[in-house]
């Protein structure tokens, strides 16, 4: 049994880790040009709810400081701060009952973002591997299969030994699906109510991590064995 997870709103909430990232960006620009950081965090923060695009171009443009060299300076602050974060308390507990078990990290995304997450959530040790699509190539984002099946030659195992424990039924399970590789759906992040066509939603489905114990897993396991 090999157990795959994914990071952003599976092990810990994604949007605390933008909220950090805006803090350190207000007080780059709040320290830099005299300007109030509540404000500009607030800013952010309602930009961000109507769309998640064009943020710092538009609180630069707000706060009558835009130039594209402030916004690339913003986005470097954003990318490489040391974020503060942390797992969901479910997804520790998990982590712990499960010690034992040959465990994975796949995860999409920028991948000095993605690995700086991974340092603050100290996961490194605390899993076998932890795959930054990226670093193979934008083709090996999700939905592609590449990473997992690399997952299947290091630990010597065809898919069906391997589930998948995501919260993104766009792009989690429909590409490694058709391969056999198992899939569950954790209900509670920001897709929790998404219905989305047969083959992209996941075999199971739990509602937190507390759910993932070890006698379910074996029911999983157990019923692809027929
Ligand atoms: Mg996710």
């Amino acid at each position: 049994m090999v157990l795959v997870f994914d990071l952003d709103d599976t092990l810990y909430d994604e949007l605390s880790f933008v909220r950090s990232g805006f803090n350190v960006v207000a007080d780059h620009l709040a320290e830099n040009y005299a300007l109030p950081e509540e404000r500009l965090f607030s800013f952010m923060l309602f930009r961000l709810k109507i769309k998640r695009q064009h943020i710092f171009n538009e609180t630069l443009k707000e706060f009558g400081i835009y130039s594209k060299r402030n916004v690339q300076k913003c986005v470097s602050i954003y990318r490489s701060h040391v974020p503060d974060i942390h797992l969901y308390p479910e997804a520790d507990k998990c982590l712990k009952n499960l010690k034992n078990a040959h465990k994975y990290i796949v995860t999409d995304g920028n991948k000095l973002v993605q690995q700086k997450k991974l340092d603050a959530l100290r996961l490194n040790s605390r899993f076998n591997f932890c795959y930054l699509t990226h670093r193979y190539g934008l083709k090996s984002s999700k939905p592609s299969p590449d990473c997992f099946f690399k997952i299947c030659k290091r630990e010597n195992v065809e898919p069906r030994h391997v589930i998948y424990i995501a919260d993104n039924p766009n792009k989690d399970f429909v590409g490694i699906k058709p391969h056999g590789f198992k899939t569950l759906r954790v209900t509670s992040g920001q897709f929790s109510g998404l219905v989305m066509a047969k083959e992209f939603e996941a075999d199971y489905q739990i509602r937190s991590l507390n759910d993932l114990r070890l006698p379910l897993l074996e029911k999983i396991f157990n019923n692809g064995r027929s």
